[in-house]
Parts: C-alpha cells; sequence; structure tokens
C-alpha cells in the first residue's frame, strides 16, 4: 500500500492559504533556549506572513520528565520575545481523556491491542516490534502497553524544507506504542489528537521529529483525520552532531537579550536582517520579519553545527 501525502506548500502563492493554524509545542523539560527559540519563531512567521493563527501546546504528557516552573518560563520567555499566541494553550495533561477514547475506538476495531513483552524481549528484535502480542485484543492481567497495528505501507509526504521523504513504518519501527506500561500516553498519539483537535493546517517544526512524521500521517489516516502540511528546519547540534537542547544543557535565553536573540534566530533561518535602526525593538524585529519570511531561505539540511 502506497500513502501519498501530497502536503507541501512551498510552491503555493502566499495568498493562496486559507485559514491557516499553525502551533509551537514545547515539552516543559527546562526552559527555551536558543534551539527552541528558533523553532518558536519559525512557526510563528510562517503562520504570521500567512494571516495565520499561532496556537500554543504545552507537551507535558511525561512528568517525571519534567521540571517544576519550567510551562510558566516558557510562557514568560515566549512573551518577552514578543511570540504572542492565539487562544488558549492546550495542555496535554488535561487530554487524557480524549487519548483513551482514541485508544479504546483503536481497540475496538483491531487496529491496537494489548501487548506484554518485557524489556528484554523488546530489545532482542532490536528497537523494531514484530508483532508477537497482535492476537491479545481483551485486556491481559497485569501491567500492559497497547500498541497500534502498522501494516506494511510506504508514506511518501512532501517537506516544504526537505523535500520528498518515504518512510515504511512498519519496517521502520513495527507496531509502535499509543499507552505505555505505566498508563502514560505516548507521544506520536497525543501530537496526532491534538493537531486534529486544535485544527491544525501547518506544521512548521525540528527536523528531528521528520522521522516520526510517516508513523503520525499513519495514525492520521486510520483515524480519517487532516494531514497538515509539514516543515521541518535543521536542528542545531553540537561539534559531537548531538542535538543542542535542554537535555545537552543548552544556557536558557536570557529574556533581557530578547532583541538580540530574534536577530541570531533569524541568521540561523537565513532570512534577512532588518535594518540597524529598528533593531532595538523586539516588535519592530519581528514585524520586519513576518513581512520578509520566506521557508525558501531556510536551509535544506537536517542538521547545522552550532558555531559555524
Ligand atoms: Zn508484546
Amino acid at each position: 500500500m502506497d500513502i501519498i501525502a501530497d502536503n507541501s506548500h512551498k510552491q503555493s502563492p502566499r495568498d493562496s492559504v486559507k485559514n491557516y493554524r499553525g502551533r509551537f509545542a514545547p515539552s516543559p523539560t527546562g526552559p527555551l533556549h536558543t534551539g527552541s527559540l528558533i523553532s518558536a519563531l519559525a512557526s510563528y512567521l510562517d503562520a504570521k506572513s500567512n494571516d495565520g493563527q499561532w496556537l500554543l501546546r504545552i507537551e507535558d504528557l511525561d512528568p517525571p520528565r519534567e521540571i517544576p516552573g519550567a510551562a510558566a518560563a516558557i510562557l514568560a520567555s515566549l512573551r518577552a520575545h514578543g511570540l504572542q499566541w492565539d487562544e488558549q494553550p492546550m495542555w496535554q495533561s488535561h487530554r487524557h481523556a480524549d487519548y483513551q477514547c482514541i485508544i479504546d475506538r483503536l481497540l475496538k476495531t483491531d487496529n491496537a491491542y494489548y501487548c506484554t513483552c518485557s524489556r528484554s524481549t523488546l530489545r532482542t528484535s532490536g528497537g523494531i516490534y514484530l508483532g508477537h502480542c497482535r492476537d491479545q485484543h481483551r485486556r491481559p492481567d497485569g501491567e500492559s502497553s497497547i500498541r497500534l497495528y502498522v501494516a506494511d505501507s510506504h508514506i511518501h509526504m512532501a517537506d516544504a524544507i526537505q523535500g520528498s521523504y518515504c518512510q515504511n513504518p512498519a519496517a521502520a519501527f513495527g507496531d509502535f506504542v499509543l499507552r505505555r506500561k505505566d498508563l502514560l500516553y505516548a507521544y506520536q498519539l497525543a501530537v496526532v489528537a491534538d493537531d486534529e483537535a486544535q485544527s491544525i493546517t501547518h506544521i512548521v517544526r525540528g527536523s528531528d521529529l521528520l522521522e516520526s512524521t510517516p508513523r503520525q500521517i499513519y495514525l492520521q489516516k486510520l483515524l480519517a483525520y487532516t494531514t497538515p502540511h509539514y516543515a521541518h528546519i535543521p536542528i542545531i547540534t553540537d561539534a559531537n552532531g548531538q542535538k543542542f537542547s535542554k537535555q545537552t544543557f543548552a544556557a536558557p535565553l536570557g529574556n533581557n537579550r530578547a532583541t538580540d536573540n530574534l536577530l541570531t534566530a533569524l541568521i540561523f533561518l537565513q532570512q534577512p536582517l532588518p535594518p540597524k535602526s529598528i533593531q532595538g525593538s523586539v516588535t519592530n524585529i519581528l514585524e520586519w520579519a513576518i513581512e520578509h519570511w520566506s521557508l525558501s531561505f531556510v536551509p535544506e539540511t537536517l542538521a547545522i553545527t552550532a558555531g559555524k
């Protein structure tokens, strides 16, 4: 089976995008840093240059990994950088009933099943789940995760920055988890449910999520949801090729250096810079950047090493 997600928006003339709804979806595992500001700014500028809405979603799915106060710090940092969101932010921790409802639907239609495999069993298959528990449609005694049955299929997508991308999720990942043994909902499920619930039309985010996208498209098709347009911007890596992120303790952004931070992010995204005379004001920088934004200037590469 071939699934063609015709979702490129690179060539569409600016005025042809109707009712654009973009989003930024940070997880509260630390403060905003340079890499996450770049993602936030790119999605904000793409939305605003298309007269769109820019929504915020806090991905607080995994309480053990969260840092108290991080969500509030992220909101304060976005505001300090002039990135004001539309509508109320969505919190994934408030969405569990919806996620469970989708899982129940997938269980009922035999598209999902209970998995009781131990960690050591999973390790022997090299991270690809081979469908050992596929016939387990009734909840077993004891702990179990819930997996999606993934049929062999090639997902073709047209990324607005990275170009065409094709993946067979069954071969690359196998049946993936929707709800973990510890009852936490999986990111792949939550992001698909939330993009649909927020009626997101365009997703601009870091390239580290490109390989997740075919699984998300697979799930969207199964649930008869709309597939948004995707644009994956390069991520910043350190000299060792590691993602420059909260996990690598990248320094938090100084909110008092917001204008400098915005200019740094624009340089990274290879956008034209506003004239010096207006570089001292967050509002002026953003207005100028919206007016001059073009996705086609963003480098078509998965990663850029910091300092190069
Ligand atoms: Zn299993």
